[in-house]
C-alpha cells in the first residue's frame, strides 16, 4: 500500500506522515530530506545549482539512507548523520533551485521507487501523487494558509534556537512555493484523484485520523 502526501512547505505533511506511518506500522519516506541532502552536499563541495555535469557526478557517488522509526528518523548521507544540517537556513533557501534540475530528480525519483519496492509506505513530498507513485492507493494534497504555515515554521526554528519573524518566514515560504509550483520538471500540483485537506484549523490528531480513515474505507 502506498499513501502519497503532497503539499507546500509547512502544510503539515511531515508531522502527519510520520504519525500515520507509526500508527499503521509502515515505512515513512521523506523525499524532501533527500533533496535537502543533495543540496547540502553540493553546497559543501561548492557546486552551483546549474552545474549539471558536476551534479551528475555527485549524484552517482552519493548514498542517502534513513535510520530509525518515526517520529525519530535520521537521515544518513554517505554514512554521516545529516539530519540537523539539512534543515539549515542555507539549505532551505537553495533546495528549490537544486531540486529543479532534471539530473537530480531523475536519480532521486528512482531511489524513492526502489525504497518502496515490496513494502507499504507513507511517502511525502511535492510530486509523489503526480510522478513518483501516480498509482498510489491514497493520495492527499495538504494545504494551509500561508500565515499558519509561517507560524508553524517559526516554532520549528525556535526549537532549533533560531528566532525569525512571521513576516520574514511568509516571504521565504512564498518564494519557495513559487519556485516549486512553476518549475518545468514535476511542479507541485494536486494529483488527479487526490483528496485536498486544509489543515489550517485542524489538530495533528484530526489530520492523522483523516488519513487513517481513508486507508480503512
Ligand atoms: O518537504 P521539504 O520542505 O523538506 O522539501 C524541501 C524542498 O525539496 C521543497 O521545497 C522542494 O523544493 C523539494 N522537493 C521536491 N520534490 C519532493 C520533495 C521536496 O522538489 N518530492
Amino acid at each position: 500500500m502506498i499513501i502519497a502526501i503532497d503539499g507546500p512547505a509547512g502544510s503539515g505533511k511531515s508531522s502527519t506522515a510520520k504519525a500515520v506511518a507509526a500508527r499503521l506500522g509502515i515505512t515513512y519516506l521523506d523525499t524532501g530530506a533527500m533533496y535537502r541532502a543533495v543540496t547540502l552536499k553540493a553546497q559543501r563541495l561548492k557546486i552551483r545549482y546549474d552545474d549539471d555535469t558536476a551534479l551528475g557526478i555527485i549524484m552517482a557517488h552519493t548514498t542517502i539512507a534513513f535510520e530509525g522509526l518515526p517520529p525519530d528518523v535520521r537521515v544518513i548521507m554517505d554514512g554521516d548523520d545529516v539530519s540537523a544540517d539539512i534543515r539549515s537556513d542555507a539549505v532551505t533557501k537553495s533546495v528549490s533551485d537544486y531540486c529543479a534540475r532534471d539530473v537530480v530528480r531523475k536519480f532521486l525519483v528512482e531511489q524513492q521507487r526502489q525504497a518502496a519496492q515490496g513494502r507499504s509506505v507513507v511517502c511525502e513530498g511535492r510530486d509523489i501523487g503526480t510522478v513518483v507513485f501516480p498509482d498510489a492507493d491514497v493520495k492527499i494534497f495538504m494545504v494551509a494558509s500561508v500565515e499558519e504555515r509561517a507560524r508553524r515554521r517559526q516554532k520549528d526554528f525556535a526549537a532549533m534556537g533560531v528566532s525569525k519573524s512571521v513576516e520574514e518566514l511568509i516571504k521565504d515560504i512564498e518564494a519557495r512555493d513559487h519556485k516549486d509550483s512553476t518549475r518545468a520538471n514535476s511542479p507541485l500540483t494536486k494529483a488527479g484523484g487526490a483528496i485536498e485537506m486544509d489543515t489550517t484549523g485542524m489538530t495533528l490528531e484530526d489530520q492523522i485520523m483523516f488519513i487513517v480513515n481513508k486507508v480503512k474505507t
